[in-house]
This record gives C-alpha cells, structure tokens and sequence, in this order.
C-alpha cells in the first residue's frame, strides 16, 4: 500500500511515517520542509519519498493523490496560540485544504483517513464525552472556537461524501496527545522550561483539566485504521480518560527534572498569555468505549512513563546528540 501523508514532518506525521515504513509500507511524506533528524530516521528505509510543498498547491496535490492508495490528511494547524492570533490561515489550512483534499478523492475510490479534535466537543461541561455527544462552542467573534468549527465542518464533509457514496474514510478525534518531537503546547512548554531553567508558566489558577494520551497509544490506533482492509466511515475518541489538572501537570514535570515545583512555577492569566480572543476549556474527558469496543484499543501509556520519555528524548536532543533513543524506538514499536 502506498500511503500519501500529509504533515508528515509534523509531531503526529513524523511518528506515522516512521510506523508505517517500519510496517513495511511506502510512504509520500508531504510537508513544507524536513529537519534534518527526520531526514536521518528516515536513512534506513527506501521506500519514502520526501516531497517539499504546501497543502494548499492544488496541482501539486492532485499529482501525489493521483500516485497514491491511501491518502492520510494529518496537515493542520493545532497550536492555540498559533490560530487565536492566525484565524485566517487556520480556516484555509484546517478547512480550505482539507475541503480540496477530499474533492480530489471523491469518487475516486481512494480511503482517507483524518485526524480530528477533542476540540470539536467544545466546552460542553459533561464529560466524559461519548462520540455523539454535544458540541458547546463559543460565539464566532473569538477565535478559538475556528479550529474547532473547521475540524468538525471536516467531519460534516465526509460524512456527507460517505451519505452520497463517493467517499470512504476513516477518522480519530486525538484529546491531547503528547510525546517527543511536539511542538506548541502545554507539555512541550512545561519541559521546555524546565530543561532551560525557566519557571513553568501556568496560565489561569491551573485547576484546568486535560486527559493526556501518549504517541505510541495514538499511533497504534491510527496504525490499525489504515491498514484495516476497509475504512470503518466514522470518527473514534482515541485518548486517555485519565484527567490531570495543568497544576498536577506542572508539578509531574518539576519532579521529573528535581526541581523544586514551589518556586519553579508562575502563574500567568490566560489574557496576558495568550491574548484576549481566547476561552480556555475548563475540562475535557473522553469515553473511548467505541475504539475499545469495535478495535480494541486502549491507552497503555500512563502520564508518568510518557513525560519520562519525552523529557529524555528532549534532553537528548539538547545536548546534541541527533538519532532518536533506544528507550523510545522499542515503545515506539
Ligand atoms: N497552558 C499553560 N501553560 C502553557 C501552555 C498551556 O498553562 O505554557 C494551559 C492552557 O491555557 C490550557 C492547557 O494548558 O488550559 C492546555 O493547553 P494546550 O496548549 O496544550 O492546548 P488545549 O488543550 O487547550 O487545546
């Protein structure tokens, strides 16, 4: 199978790729650059082409759809801070692109796989959150509710594809998955800081809640859906239900570095952090009784094991050393 990866450099692509070539598949990695520690994982296997270019060049995208089987959309923008200051270029890489990609496979017969959001849940204050249950968003004059509005008016397109028969697909909805190689969010800022020294920043009093789903355990869902013999037509929750506060998050982070979270940690509103066109989530738990249900899948990861192995990989990475350590390739697998 020949998979067309989109984002393939990114956090969850890179991962993808490297799982998926590791499986014995061929893979077209598209991204607008590679780094050159992507460039050497990828040394040992011959059967990747690295294609440079954006999501958004039409003609581009329709040669690579064109020579692949499968096509896997993970391209997107999933900083907070990046699309409350960047609405625009949100909605045109989160929905345009998307919306062009999927024209390109309709009726073509060609799968795609999607990674959606938690985000799509919005704020709705009953969790846990099954996957038919409501999205609570807030008004469209602040710009943290356009990801996830774009995620789920992807979702509407292909189930709507799906309902007229010209699109077969597969999805995830992905509640805060972290691990090496992430970039943008709380847990990479959290040992980011504690790596250079700097104070931990929490924004708002910390009582927020994420459940946090390790790389391995979202890339072994993702791993089974696309090499299923038929796309299942659905989205599936895929995290952890284990809630953790942003204060409990920072405090695992500090130990983890022997620093001393009473005066490793400050507390910043989310106003002065991230601007005013913003609404934090105060919490957000899935139900993934489907995945379990129909693919088997449950987080194996816990929070502890999973900041251990980020905060080495990361630290490795800082002293230089380039290849990616054995600890993480055999979890990896
Ligand atoms: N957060 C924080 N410090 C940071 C970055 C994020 O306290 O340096 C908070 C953020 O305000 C939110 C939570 O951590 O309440 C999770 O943020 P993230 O950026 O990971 O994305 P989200 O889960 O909100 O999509």
């Amino acid at each position: 199978m020949r998979y067309l990866i989109t984002g393939a450099a990114g956090f969850i692509g890179s991962h993808l790729t490297l799982k998926l070539l590791s499986g014995g598949h061929e893979v077209i990695a598209l991204d607008l650059s590679f780094s050159d520690e992507f460039r050497q994982d990828l040394a040992h296997f011959s059967s990747v082409s690295l294609v440079s270019g954006s999501v958004l060049d039409q003609s581009l995208l329709s040669k690579l759809v064109d020579t692949s089987d499968y096509v896997i959309h993970l391209a997107a923008i999933a900083s907070p801070a990046y699309y409350v200051k960047e609405p625009k270029r949100t909605i045109d890489i989160n929905l345009n692109a998307s919306i062009a990609i999927i024209e390109l496979l309709r009726f073509s017969r060609k799968p795609l796989f999607y990674t959606s959001t938690s985000e799509v849940f919005g704020k709705n204050p009953n969790v846990p959150w099954s996957e038919d249950d409501d999205r609570v968003l807030g008004p469209t004059n602040i710009n943290r509710w356009c990801y996830s509005t774009s995620k789920a008016m992807i979702e509407h397109y292909m189930y709507a594809c799906y309902q007229e028969g010209s699109l077969d697909f597969s999805g995830v909805r992905i509640f805060n998955c972290y691990g090496p190689r992430l970039q943008g969010r709380v847990v990479d800022s959290f040992i980011d800081s504690v790596i250079s020294q700097k104070q931990i920043v929490v924004h708002g009093d910390g009582s927020q809640t994420r459940c946090f789903t390790y790389i391995d355990d979202l890339i072994r869902a993702i791993y089974f859906l696309v090499t299923k013999e038929k796309p299942v037509n659905k989205f599936y929750n895929i995290g952890s239900d284990v809630e953790t506060s942003m204060n409990n998050l920072a405090e695992m982070v500090c130990l983890i570095s022997g620093q001393d979270p009473s005066s490793s940690i400050v507390y910043v509103p989310h106003s002065e952090a991230i601007g005013a066109s913003y609404e934090d989530i105060p919490r957000r738990v899935p139900c993934y009784s489907a995945a379990l249900a129909d693919l088997g899948w449950k987080p194996e990861v816990c929070l502890k094991n999973g900041l251990q192995q980020m905060y080495d990989y990361t630290l490795l990475r800082r002293s230089g050393v380039k290849s990616r350590p054995q600890k993480f390739n055999e979890i990896d697998e």
